[in-house]
């Protein structure tokens, strides 16, 4: 992107993120239908998730809690009489051809989020978080001449997140979307799959001359869920912009679709005037009305959130800011951390475990933390084994692949593979005699002052007790064995 760099110069790019999140109630919005993701199509419906002509919705209030949650987590005011409108317009993933939103007075307005990007602070805008419901889900036949629909997420409950357009690069909004998935994480307001599309993002997007202080138009690029095509389609638009401005061109207000395998954006349709939905208030509902009590009811739920966590973890646990800002990154790997970091006298150690081969594990598995066979006490016990030297660290590697797969216990799998290491002088000095009558040759290298020969045998030395050998006595013992050697 070097290429991108070079526009930077001259250009600055404004984004402004609207983040829909499904919340993690059990039952709909508007009636008890459940949420669960999935389910055979049209089974999780009804007639008020449908829209039947004459159906009543009554508000579930975890809704209003969760919303509250966030908005609270994220630092905004709390509107303290709201209510729901509607925003009518016809798609047929939404049979009441009306979605029931918030407009003129959404839930929470007015927040903010703090954001590190190379080492600089940004406080980042948060304009407002409403309430609405979900759509149903389209799904378009391949050979192109048919579609059905699956009504089973119509009326599942969201929240509308919607920045102010203070974020400058795909960088700053990564950090934004980590943070704030974070903090939803923690409130457990959201369960936050993006791959299941309970966390998705639109892009606004403009760019305008350095130092200029009005906006330029933008594009919006509506539904991207994962973190990387986020990234690349910001980058791929910032750039776009840019030479459509250099060529003198005007920018469109228009939404964009984004392709991620092809890694191009291409218009989907024109917002040239600003599509009128007719907003009106919702006759069927009455307003939100949330009293003293009630707030604090839901003040004192919030939980301790991810800034709050990392500055404990550092304190509590004296790791590095690097390493509890990675591991605070989401609730239940930190939860993990500390269940394993509070019965290790090793902490740093648990944390190198959690950033390196356990996270590589995840990955590789596509699984998440709290699913796997490891559990916290067992690493803090493997860490144990590795301090007090009876395993090496390597050897705790290949410890660590059979609790993978067993869920063994490391003390178990050590005495079981008898894998501890070996101390033994008078064992380890037979090996070396053994290595030296089989390498003549390295010997020889050694008499002629290549030192670097003496790293070979001890490697021998490793391979013929399968990386046992107390690495120190091992040296020694090669040291004491060449002397002789060449004192004779
Ligand atoms: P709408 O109601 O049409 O969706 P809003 O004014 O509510 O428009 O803005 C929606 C999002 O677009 C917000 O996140 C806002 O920060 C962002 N935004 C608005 N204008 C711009 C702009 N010129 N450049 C980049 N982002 C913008
Ligand atoms: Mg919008
Ligand atoms: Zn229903």
């Amino acid at each position: 992107m070097k290429d991108l760099k070079e526009k930077l110069m001259e250009y600055e790019v404004v984004i402004g993120l609207e983040v829909h999140a499904e919340l993690t109630t059990n039952s709909k919005i508007y009636c008890n239908c459940a949420t669960r993701f999935g389910g055979e199509p049209n089974t999780r419906c009804c007639p008020v998730c449908t829209g039947m002509p004459g159906a009543l919705p009554v508000l579930n209030k975890k809704v209003v809690e969760y919303a509250v949650k966030a908005g609270l987590a994220t630092n905004c005011s709390i509107t303290r009489y709201s209510r729901q409108d509607r925003k009518n317009y016809f798609y047929p993933d939404l049979p009441k051809a009306y979605q029931t939103s918030q407009q003129d007075r959404p839930l929470c307005t007015n927040g903010y989020l703090e954001i590190e990007v190379d080492g600089l602070l940004k406080k980042v805008g948060i304009h407002r978080i409403h309430i609405e419901e979900d759509a149903g889900k389209l799904i378009h036949n391949e050979s192109g001449n048919n579609t059905l629909i699956d009504y089973n997420r119509c009326g599942v409950p969201l929240i509308e997140i919607v920045t102010r357009p203070e974020l400058n690069s795909s960088a700053e909004v990564k950090v934004f979307i980590e943070k704030l998935k974070a903090i939803l994480e923690y409130t457990e307001v959201s369960d936050c799959k993006m791959q299941e599309g309970s966390l998705r993002v639109d892009i606004n997007l403009s760019v305008r001359p350095k130092g200029e202080s009005t906006l330029g138009n933008r594009t919006e690029i509506k539904n991207l869920n994962s973190i990387s095509a986020i990234v690349r389609a910001i980058e791929y638009e910032a750039k776009r912009q840019i030479d459509e401005v250099k060529k003198g061109r005007k920018i469109i207000q228009e939404t964009r679709r984004w392709d991620d395998e092809k890694g191009v954006s291409f218009p989907m349709r024109e917002k040239n005037e600003t599509v009128d939905y007719r907003f009106f208030p919702e006759p069927d509902l009455c307003p939100i009305i949330i009293d003293e009590a009630w707030l604090n009811e839901i003040k004192s739920s919030v939980p301790e959130l991810p800034d709050e966590r990392k500055n404990r973890i550092i304190a509590e646990y004296k790791l590095p800011e690097y390493d509890a800002n990675f591991i605070t990154g989401s609730k239940t790997l930190a939860d993990y951390f500390e269940k394993a970091a509070c019965k290790s006298k090793n902490p740093k150690a648990i944390s190198n475990w959690l950033m390196g081969d356990l996270s590589k594990k995840l990955k590789e598995n596509n699984v998440e933390i709290t699913n796997i066979p490891v559990t916290p006490e067992n690493l803090a016990k493997l860490v144990e084994f590795i301090d007090s030297g009876v395993i090496s660290g390597k050897i705790a590697k290949q410890v660590f692949e059979i609790m993978w797969v067993t869920s063994g216990d490391p003390a178990e799998i050590i005495e079981n593979k008898g894998l501890r290491v070996i101390n033994d002088a008078d064992e380890i000095r037979k090996v070396v005699i053994k290595v030296f009558e089989e390498n003549p040759k390295a010997i020889e290298d050694i008499r002629k002052g290549k030192e670097k020969s003496i790293g070979f045998l001890i490697g021998q030395v490793m391979r013929k007790t399968n990386g046992k050998a107390a690495p120190d006595i091992a040296n020694q013992l090669i040291r004491k064995e060449l002397d002789r050697y060449f004192d004779s």
